[in-house]
């Protein structure tokens, strides 16, 4: 009997609660609530109609998901690095991205301590830096692998970050920032807090709450566009005071200089443009601010947003500057004496090695003069041996040197007789034996070398 004709005939004993128990029987896991009772409404959906309209149907779609899902098991068994969580004991590396933010290098400390101790849904998610993960913890981040993962921003706003748990961030002072952006460009809301010379009502709703939206609705006035060849300070200036900023912001005028020339540095075109005005509008309005409250400036300052509010004097940023700039002023300091002292030392050797060398050299002198006694005296002696005259005035061994001739073979006497040498071989024969000799040959007897003639 074939598979197909097993499943048909357990199928046809089953009750209807039988054949959904079937289905969940294939799921690899176990159903929740809500999900049980999904797959129990779609399966007696399907089977309300008389047994023999759904029956086949019912059957054919039970073989196929168990056909798809024992394909899917074996490609995942096969395959269990791809598809399995990676377990206590895996060897396998984790990933952990490092944010970056201008200098700065953080992480998520959830993904980097792989805990999923801050809750799935809680609202701030803490992070550590690169630094003090690596000076802290560095015996627990064994078999990580690290990715960089640059935070970007599009048109101000920063580009959301997915956590493990699936929900999407942001950087704090990103949120900040966009936050205020929308109090500015949004609400406008410093534009519409207006003076009068006696107090007003406001309209309230039901609720007894302030209507804010009625607040909101008040009206108030849009940057103007500018002109094609761009915008100056004077015009920052104009326009906040037409904006009617003036009022909550007396001094906001002060920061025009400042916010325009970072607006200029950093405008996209050839010229200043609205956006450009819009830009400069609110970067005066968030100096002021920040002038206002002191807290808001220490969580900006706290979350590294300084440089992001233009023209922004931080007092505190300025005092780590010079700090750091001290520090390092100190390290060159100790670097430069550190070289200097063993600069002196080079020098001290360099001297020691050229008296060294200044000694070597007139012993080398001495040595060659006492060479050159030899060399010369060498000549001298092996002069008297060509000549020979056999004095061997420092040897008065017993046994007297004896020469043959290599011609007659009888031997030379010394200071006797007068001798030839062959100038390759330097043997030696009579000189009469010689003339002989080269009488009938031109070759020496011994070496076979051409002789002078005579
Ligand atoms: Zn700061
Ligand atoms: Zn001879
Ligand atoms: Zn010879
Ligand atoms: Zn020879």
């Amino acid at each position: 009997m074939s598979e197909y004709e097993l499943r048909l005939k357990e199928f046809s004993k089953l009750s209807k609660e039988g054949i959904i128990e079937k289905f969940r029987a294939l799921i690899p896991f176990t159903l929740d609530a809500s999900q049980n009772d999904f797959l129990d409404a779609v399966l007696m959906q399907s089977m309300k109609a008389p047994r023999s309209d759904w029956f086949s149907d019912i059957l054919l779609c039970y073989s196929v998901s168990n056909a798809m899902i024992s394909l899917m098991d074996k490609i995942t068994d096969e395959n269990p690095d791809l598809f399995l969580p990676r377990g206590e004991d895996s060897n396998e590396p984790i990933t952990v991205r490092v944010f970056e933010d201008g200098d700065q290098q953080f992480l998520m400390k959830s993904e980097v301590f792989n805990t999923k101790s801050e809750s799935e849904e809680s609202f701030t998610l803490s992070a550590i830096t690169m630094e003090k993960l690596l000076t802290n913890h560095e015996s627990e981040i064994h078999n990580i692998e690290f990715i960089r993962y640059p935070i970007t921003r599009a048109n101000h706003r920063a580009s959301p970050i997915q956590a493990p748990s699936g929900s999407f961030y942001v950087l704090a002072i990103d949120f900040f920032f966009d936050f205020l952006r929308g109090f500015i460009h949004g609400q406008r809301i410093f534009q519409k807090i207006t003076p009068t010379d006696t107090p007003y009502f406001l309209k309230i709703n039901l609720t007894l709450a302030a209507d804010i939206d009625r607040i909101m609705s008040f009206p108030s006035k849009d940057v103007r566009d500018i002109q094609e060849d761009g915008f100056t300070i004077e015009d920052v200036k104009n326009e906040l005071a037409n904006l009617g900023l003036k009022w909550r912001f007396p001094e906001i005028q002060n920061y025009a200089e400042a916010v325009y020339s970072e607006v200029d540095k950093r405008k996209k075109g050839s010229v200043l443009r609205t956006c450009d005005l819009f830009d400069a509008v609110e970067h005066c309005q968030l100096n002021c601010i920040l002038k206002i409250d002191d807290s808001l400036k220490k969580f900006v300052h706290s979350q590294k947003g300084c440089h992001r509010v233009y023209g922004f004097k931080c007092e505190d940023c300025a005092a780590e500057k010079s700090k750091k700039r001290e520090e390092k002023l100190s390290i060159l300091e100790k670097e430069l004496n550190e070289l200097k002292m063993s600069h002196q030392k080079t020098l001290e050797e360099v001297q020691e090695l050229q008296q060294k060398n200044l000694r070597l050299s007139v012993r080398n002198e001495t040595n060659e003069v006492k060479l050159k006694q030899l060399t010369e005296k060498l000549a001298q002696s092996k002069l008297s041996i060509d000549e020979g005259r056999y004095s061997t005035p420092c040897t008065s061994s017993a046994s007297p040197l004896k020469i043959q001739c290599l011609i007659c073979e009888k031997s030379i006497e010394s200071g006797e007789d007068q001798i030839i040498r062959c100038p390759l071989c330097k043997r030696r024969s009579h000189s009469k034996c010689a003339i002989n000799w080269l009488k009938e040959h031109q070759q020496c007897p011994a070496c076979n070398g051409e002789l002078p003639k005579y």
